[in-house]
């Protein structure tokens, strides 16, 4: 998806933060009733052009949140993130990283897919709060967002996604660890290597959080700014 200039002005997953809500204890029931929510939205015009509404997928408990952009077609038909050839490179990357489904979970920007993959302004506007219940929900300790769009939707003033790729920083006292979108991977082999080396240092930070698979040399900076 390409990110256009005006994405950056937009306003951030933080100011849609339910922060009185913080502390209470989360409730599968309070899970049921965001995504009862979520699956019958009309808030933007992309709700009466999807297919399925994609939600989630993965643990409730995540140690790992990975967010992406926006379901794709596969997504779209299947009503769950990350099952096309982006999402088998994403699968990859998770079994190299040694992390279990109990560790990890799924989600993206946008819950209904952008007719042709582009930035629908609409669309993001109002998905924000919809991304905000769910992570404060999920309360992962980090969160890897894929490509420039998810990047954006916390940390804009991290981007271009060249620079903030492979770099740990923090959101929210979150740990943040920014990749290249898995479908930009398969795009030439400088990205293909970018994505490869990121992993590595991806697999690095979280053996020193003891989740995954442990310690394998890496390649890449990864330091906490
Ligand atoms: S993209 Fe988000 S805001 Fe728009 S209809 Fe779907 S769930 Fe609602």
């Amino acid at each position: 998806m390409v990110l256009p200039e005006r994405m950056r002005r937009l306003p951030t997953v933080d100011q849609f933060w339910p922060s009185a809500r913080r502390t209470r204890r989360r409730s599968l029931s309070e899970w049921k009733r965001l995504n009862r929510e979520i699956d019958r939205c009309r808030r933007c015009s992309l709700g009466s052009l999807r297919t399925h509404v994609v939600i989630h997928r993965g643990s409730l408990r995540p140690r790992v949140l990975f967010v992406g952009e926006a379901p794709g077609a596969s997504e779209d038909r299947a009503g769950i993130p990350f099952v096309g050839t982006a999402g088998k490179r994403l699968d990859r990357l998770v079994a190299q990283l040694g992390l279990l489904e109990s560790e990890l979970a799924i989600i993206n920007v946008f819950k209904c897919r952008p007719p042709g993959n582009t930035f629908n302004l609409e669309a993001a506007l109002a998905c924000r709060p919809f991304l905000a219940r769910q992570i404060e929900f999920l309360q992962p300790i980090m969160i890897v967002p894929l490509g420039a769009n998810a990047v954006s939707a916390f940390r804009p003033d991290l981007l271009p996604i060249s620079h903030a790729a492979g770099w740990l920083s923090r959101w929210r006292g979150l740990l943040f660890f920014p990749m290249i979108h898995p479908a930009a991977a398969a795009r030439s082999n400088a990205l293909r290597r970018r994505w490869e080396r990121d992993g590595k240092s991806l697999l690095k930070v979280l053996s020193r959080l003891g989740a995954g698979a442990g310690p394998a040399p890496v390649s890449s900076p990864a330091t906490t700014s």
